[in-house]
């Protein structure tokens, strides 16, 4: 047996390492950096501890945390690890101590906070101990991408320079993002680094996506509460209005709701998160000011009346169900009419933000990559955990075992233009591996888009690009002599497809669609590709929905 593994027994009475954690913690032990990419709760601490105790000498810990640091401490302690934090909130005896201690080896894992690795007595220090590892906790905040940036944390890199020996340095993050990935990697210098994510997967989660249009909306929420007396949900709205109406909706059908968003008065609030909490209001219905810091163990199903702006706040909305490990739904539900609310939110937003133009433009573009993303999971005809976990960058799902159940009947889908993960080896727990469709081969309809947003430039909207095509003799076509483009009338195709095409085209990147006071629809950074031979497009016709997503509804 390894001396890892028999260290995770001894100290912390653990079996096995999770998956993810073993390839950090052999990475590591063989001298290699490494980066890892781990949810809040997937296990970072013992992917540096456990090397911490096998490899001689003194490991540290950099992390922002300065609060937890005792804690963590007296949890190594308890563990049989000889642990120790340096921070402010010790007299200056104390640090002295700690350090003297420390260089006569007294430590095997020690807690320090990046501003102390610009401290030179710190330095000096560390330039006499024998440091073989250091780790890097919420290794994001050395990017200026992420969502707390941290100045000290740049600190890190000069640090390590200059110890006498490279230690193996490792970082941990529980933030996604490609870009803050590129970061950490280059200003913490990690040099060939071991990469994992890993994590992310919630296998007890049903993940279902129905497209539906507002009005019948209500009716399937009302319906799915009534069919699920007792169990706990929330219900995510876009609005105060929505959530208002959707509220008094279940109310009026006798499901005892509560709700809350920000334009209701604190006591009203706090009295509505209390009756959630307490199961008296067993199903709360939000906005997305709802959430953050709430861990009701026991939610059975996140149903979302509108689609959300990103994956990332989908994720984080839905997955504040089944946190007990128990079967747990999350249902999305969504129209055109929220994906153009979404597009229109981006285009006003940021333009009154103190920004200058490129800086607004730059957060504009990257604000419509991350909805294009979420519609695309809309869209996808492939399996929709393997969607989520590609977003985040995560290669493998938990072992079909774990989820709440399998089934054998499956048929495998190709997958839009946007879209990622194969169907072919789906998880069986979500509405595209449960329901049946087809693909039917957009390809033509699609070039036919792209040649008239090409001719007309991107000045004009979806509907005008849908007009042209289908060769309408309207008012605004004939004005502008859109008649006589070479696009005019080259598509035999209900308006609907062709506006499906178009979004499924914005998904993947093909074109750019704005929805501010002048809406267009442009090219966008792969329309290059559409017109290459090896494209095609195909788009998702369902045959036989999934049993979730019909049976609560109308
Ligand atoms: P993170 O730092 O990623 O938020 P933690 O390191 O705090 O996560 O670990 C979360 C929980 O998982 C802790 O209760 C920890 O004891 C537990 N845990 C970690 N590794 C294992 C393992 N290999 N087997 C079982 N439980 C584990
Ligand atoms: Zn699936």
């Amino acid at each position: 047996e390894s001396a890892a593994k028999a260290a995770l027994r001894e100290h912390f009475g653990y079996e096995e390492f999770r998956p993810g954690q073993q390839g950090v913690v052999e990475a590591i032990l063989a001298g290699r950096d490494a980066l890892a990419v781990m949810p809040t709760g997937a296990g970072k601490s013992v992917c540096y501890q456990v090397p911490g105790i096998v490899l001689p000498g003194l490991a540290l810990v950099v992390s922002p945390l300065v609060s937890l640091m005792g804690d963590q401490v007296r949890a190594l302690l308890d563990a049989g690890v000889r642990g120790a934090y340096l921070n402010s909130t010790l007299t200056p005896g104390q640090q002295a101590t700690v350090l003297r201690r420390a260089l006569a080896g007294a430590y095997q894992i020690m807690y320090v906070a990046p501003e102390r690795l610009a401290d030179p007595r710190f330095l000096e220090f560390a330039r006499e101990a024998a440091i073989p590892l250091v780790a890097v906790d919420e290794a994001h905040c050395v990017s200026q991408w992420g969502q707390d940036f941290r100045p000290s944390y740049l600190a890190v890199g000069d640090f390590i320079e200059q110890l006498p020996n490279r230690p193996v340095v490792a970082a941990f993050t529980a933030t996604a993002t490609e870009r803050v990935r590129r970061d950490i990697v280059r200003l913490l210098d990690l040099r060939d680094p071991y990469e994992v994510v890993t994590g992310f997967d919630r296998p007890n989660l049903y993940f279902g996506v129905e497209r539906m249009e507002p009005k019948r909306k209500l009716a399937w929420i009302g319906g799915y509460a009534l069919a699920h007396p007792g169990d706990s949900g929330i219900v995510y709205c876009s609005t105060r209005k929505d959530t208002d109406k959707v509220h008094a909706a279940l109310v009026a059908a006798g499901v005892r709701a509560a709700r809350y968003h920000a334009g209701m008065p604190a006591a009203e609030r706090a009295e509505s998160q209390r009756a959630f909490i307490a199961d008296d209001a067993p199903v709360m219905v939000a906005t997305n000011a709802f959430g953050m810091g709430i861990d009701k163990s026991n939610v059975r199903y996140v149903v979302h009346h509108n689609m959300p702006g990103s994956i990332e706040a989908y994720y984080q909305e839905a997955g504040r169900a089944g946190r007990d490990g128990e079967p747990s739904t999350c249902m999305l539900l969504w129209s055109d009419g929220d994906v153009s609310t979404c597009r229109f939110f981006i285009e006003q937003e940021s333009g009154n933000e103190e920004l200058t133009l490129e800086e607004a433009d730059a957060v504009r573009a990257s604000r419509r990559r991350l909805l294009e993303a979420m519609v695309g999971y809309c869209h996808t005809t492939g399996c929709l955990r393997r969607y989520i976990l590609k977003y985040f960058g995560e290669d493998e799902m938990a072992p079909a075992e774990a989820r709440g159940r399998v089934q054998e009947a499956y048929v495998a889908l190709d997958e839009p233009a946007g879209g990622v993960g194969t169907p072919a080896d789906g998880c069986n727990n979500c509405s595209n591996c449960e329901g049946v469709f087809d693909a039917v081969d957009v390809t033509n309809t699609a070039r036919a888009v792209m040649r008239c947003v090409q001719e007309l430039r991107g000045r004009f909207g979806k509907g005008l690009v849908v007009d042209v095509l289908r060769g309408t003799k309207s008012a605004r076509v004939l004005d502008l002599h859109l008649d006589e483009a070479a696009s005019y009338d080259t598509v035999d195709a209900s308006a609907a497809q062709v506006k499906e095409v178009i979004e499924l085209l914005a998904a993947g990147g093909y074109l750019v669609i704005t929805e501010g006071t002048y809406p267009t629809v442009g090219l966008g950074p792969r329309a290059r590709e559409a017109a290459g031979e090896g494209f095609s497009l195909t788009m998702k016709k369902v045959v036989r929905k999934a049993d979730r997503v019909r049976s609560a509804g109308a």
